[in-house]
């Protein structure tokens, strides 16, 4: 029998655009001699899309009115999917469900949709709730990474609330915390570069903390390195693999957004150009980082290598990493031996495998 494969994308998140991107790549890879794929879209407002072509709708932006909202109670033995209100297509219980989430950002990377997936029983792609809402917040994934003996970059996370209360305080604050521009303030929850700004000099901090604050609740502030950017991706659950180390190279003063999806100017090197000792190092430490948000199926792993002093920092880990097929995460793995449509098969027994040994 067919496994059946709810793939979930779009999302309450910044990063809606890019999900669709990812989803409609993974929709083209998935065998459908192996798999029955269910889509849902989910909308910006959170209701979810089942009946006709939910990607469809959502990229051209006329599911407004559509779907159900929120409501997923499993059925433990049947992954049954039964929405709370509002009508779902009626689907013959499968024998093996498991649900794919490409989402990326919030409510859908950082722990909330697996919460719900968690209680109701199915299995699914990628981080667990600990792993996904550590490895989202900015703030608290460096912490852990600190603590597992990675180095990290000089950090501090502020609350929106306190620079809306007193821009001055937060201001000196910031002044007196770090050595000097440029710095990055970034909302600690979030991807694809979405609110984050360089700042270069002082007058220029109040503008960035109102880009990040229109994001989160919670905004850090990171000292600018003037770096390589080396990314690592895993694989696995408790017993990981990393890939070969790539290469961002941006096109712009850093990898924003228009960079990171709309524009040709960033390029990426695979494998990156290193010497053996490193790339060795960025996997053993993309492994550590892996086991220090307790991760499980995929994540990709991100660090700095200074300038100058070849000093390697850890950056940020992305448990739903960008995944159109010509995304660093998939790419990787192609250049270390595993293709595309390989790769979703891996994770999705990995999605079967973890579900397992948890009950
Ligand atoms: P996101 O989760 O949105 O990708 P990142 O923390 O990776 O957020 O920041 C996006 C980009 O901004 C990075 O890829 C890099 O180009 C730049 N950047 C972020 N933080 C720093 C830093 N501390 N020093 C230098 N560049 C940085
Ligand atoms: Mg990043
Ligand atoms: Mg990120």
């Amino acid at each position: 029998a067919k496994t059946r494969v709810y793939l979930l994308f779009g999302g309450r998140s910044g990063e809606h655009e890019v999900s669709l991107m990812s989803a409609r790549n993974v929709l083209q890879a998935l065998d459908r001699s192996k798999y029955e794929v269910v889509p849902i879209g989910i909308t910006k407002e959170g209701r979810w899309l089942m009946t006709g072509d939910p990607l469809r709708a959502l990229t051209e932006g006329v599911a407004a009115a559509g779907g159900f909202p929120v409501g997923l109670l499993g059925e433990p033995t049947r992954g049954e999917l039964v929405p709370l209100a509002g009508e779902a297509p009626a689907l013959e219980p499968a024998e093996r469900v498991v649900f794919f989430p490409v989402l990326h950002g919030t409510y859908g990377e950082d722990g909330t949709i697996q919460g719900l997936l968690e209680m109701a029983g199915v299995p699914y792609v990628g981080c667990g709730v600990l792993a996904s809402s550590t490895g989202m917040d900015k703030g608290v994934a460096k912490a852990l990474f600190k603590q597992a003996g990675l180095n990290v970059g000089p950090y501090k996370v502020y609350l929106r609330r306190d620079w809306e209360r007193d821009p001055a305080a937060v201001r000196a604050d910031v002044e007196a915390t770090f050595a000097g521009y440029p710095l990055f303030v970034k909302p600690a929850n979030l991807g694809s570069s979405v609110g984050i700004s360089k700042v270069k000099r002082p007058e220029d901090l109040d503008h960035a903390f109102a880009q990040a604050a229109r994001f989160d609740r919670r905004i850090i502030v990171e000292q600018g390195l003037d770096a390589r950017e080396i990314e690592v991706a895993v694989l696995g659950n408790d017993d990981p693999i990393a890939s070969v180390p790539g290469e961002v190279l941006p096109g712009a003063e850093f990898y924003d957004y228009e960079d990171k999806y709309f524009n040709d100017r960033s390029q990426t090197r695979i494998p990156a150009d290193l010497p053996d000792d490193l790339v060795q190092e960025f996997r053993r430490q993309a492994i550590v980082a892996f086991k220090a948000i307790d991760g499980a199926g995929m994540a990709r792993v991100d660090f700095f290598l200074e300038r100058g002093t070849n000093r390697i920092f850890i950056n940020e880990v992305n448990t739903i990493p960008g995944f159109t097929r010509i995304s660093m995460y998939p790419k990787l793995w192609e250049a270390s031996g595993i293709s595309y449509s390989e790769l979703c098969d891996r994770l999705i027994e990995l999605a079967l495998e973890r579900h397992a040994d948890k009950s």
